[in-house]
């Protein structure tokens, strides 16, 4: 149990159109709340039960409700092995660093970035990854130091393959002056116009954003503001963070990622159109997960790189299962899933559990199952399983508990039964109670 409770105000279900498949209507639908304030370790465990942060805004999909169910992805950063086509981007990286090949051209229209990092499309939706630390000096310039790198420099553990990699590709050899120079800063997320520059170049080329929809106090919203605790390390390294990539000392690229106490997540990641060619989404990743690695020195429970959301309905989606080994979350028992034992599963099935159930959980599966509701008969067998435990979870929450909890109303701490708002939330905040669970929702002041 934390001492320090999290503020959260319950925006029940809300349904948009969805930027995978591309559908017109609303058939994207999420749970979430708005949070004023997170602390690191309870957003850990909602990360871990399949929730994502946008801004301040926490959302969780409705699987068997929406059109294309995203399940949470991670990568053991210590049992990493980059693939062939991974390697593959690191090469180009290094030739255009080294020799300048393959660099900047004319901001065209991408697609699909292979494997590279696909953007989850709508505002809200994750993106994928990037980072790390290092940088390459033509000749004698000193490196920006991060956070993170002064965080690390006391520890000594041998670095990974991928860490050789990258950290060779990046650095400048004595008789062969690079081409061009590389670093990378790593400093808590805060607004600048340079930045908010290459975000809004990065959103009207690649994802076709009209310029009008875009301003700085949306993208700070978007990608600066964060219900984490403002990080200050060492003596605080949890946060948001943005991992700045710089050409030639230029911004060419950003990410934005949360340092929680058990995993490195991935939020958004941003470039500049022009270097294109260079995959920077994969690199990005690759350059992430080695500062996971780099992380873990210094906070010994990191040992995962969260990529946000697989989406296995969407072709475009399915690259994060490149970044191997990697585990899907099940959404029925909240463990974790070795993703090429889970994929099978969603072939056959568009959303189910992906672990074993217990015995619990089977005895509501029966009992729901003979039910007659509607809604049933035209959903698949798995999300008509995945739909029994959840409504078991929610049917285990009692009225009693629900006004138990603690909520913040003008300016006083109520138990929620009290509050004027209680009648209108009561079902959002019950919803609420059974996808945090018992040990969490304790922790959480409901702010009405
Ligand atoms: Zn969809």
């Amino acid at each position: 149990m934390s001492y320090r409770p999290s503020f959260l105000a319950p925006t029940g279900h809300t349904s948009s159109s969805c930027g995978y498949c591309h559908s017109s209507s609303s058939t994207s639908v999420c749970t979430g709340a708005w949070a004023y304030e997170l602390t690191a370790p309870h957003y850990q465990t909602l990360v871990d039960r399949g929730w994502r942060r946008s801004g301040q805004y926490c959302y969780r999909p409705a699987l068997t409700e929406t059109c294309c169910p995203a399940l949470t992805i991670r990568c053991d950063v210590g049992q990493f092995v980059a693939s062939k086509s991974q390697k593959k981007v690191i090469g180009k990286w290094r030739k255009f660093l080294a020799e300048g090949k393959g660099g900047p051209t004319k901001a065209e229209e991408e697609e699909g970035k292979e494997e590279g990092m696909v953007v989850d499309a709508e505002e809200g939706a994750e993106d994928i990854p990037k980072l790390s630390s290092t940088r390459t000096n033509k000749k004698t310039k000193p490196p920006s130091t991060s956070p993170q790198q002064s965080m690390s420099s006391a520890s000594h553990s041998q670095p990974s393959a991928l860490a050789t990699l990258l950290t060779a590709a990046e650095t400048s050899q004595p008789d062969h002056p690079s081409s061009h120079t590389f670093h990378t800063t790593l400093t808590p997320a805060t607004y600048d116009e340079t930045t908010y520059a290459l975000y809004a170049l990065y959103q009207t080329t690649i994802h076709g954003d009209a310029p009008s929809k875009l301003s700085p106090k949306r993208y700070t919203q978007f990608l600066v503001d964060s219900p984490l605790p403002k990080a200050s390390p060492p003596d605080q390294p949890f946060g948001t963070f943005h991992h700045k990539y710089y050409v030639d000392d230029k911004l060419i690229a950003f990410a934005v990622l949360d340092i929680l106490p058990s995993c490195l997540s991935s939020v958004y990641f941003v470039y500049d159109p022009a270097y294109d060619k260079l995959s920077l989404g994969t690199l990005s990743a690759l350059k992430e997960i080695v500062l996971a690695e780099s992380l873990a020195k210094d906070i010994p429970t990191l040992r995962y790189y969260y990529m946000g959301y697989y989406i296995h309905t969407c072709p475009k989606m399915r690259y994060k299962a490149q970044y191997s080994p990697s585990d899907l979350l099940c959404p029925a028992t909240y463990t974790w899933i070795p993703t090429d034992r889970a994929i099978p599963i969603l072939e056959a099935e568009k959303v189910a559990p992906l672990a074993e159930l217990g015995d619990e959980e089977a005895e509501s599966l029966a009992d729901s199952c003979t039910s007659t509701d509607d809604s049933t008969l035209i959903i698949s067998k798995g999300a008509q399983r995945l739909r029994a435990v959840e409504q078991a979870a929610l049917a285990s929450v009692s009225d009693r508990d629900v006004r138990a909890l603690r909520a913040f109303e003008e300016g006083a701490l109520v138990p929620f039964g009290r509050t004027e708002t209680y009648q209108d939330t009561k079902e959002d905040v019950k919803e609420l109670y059974a996808l945090l669970g018992e040990e969490l929702i304790q922790d959480v002041i409901l702010v009405t």
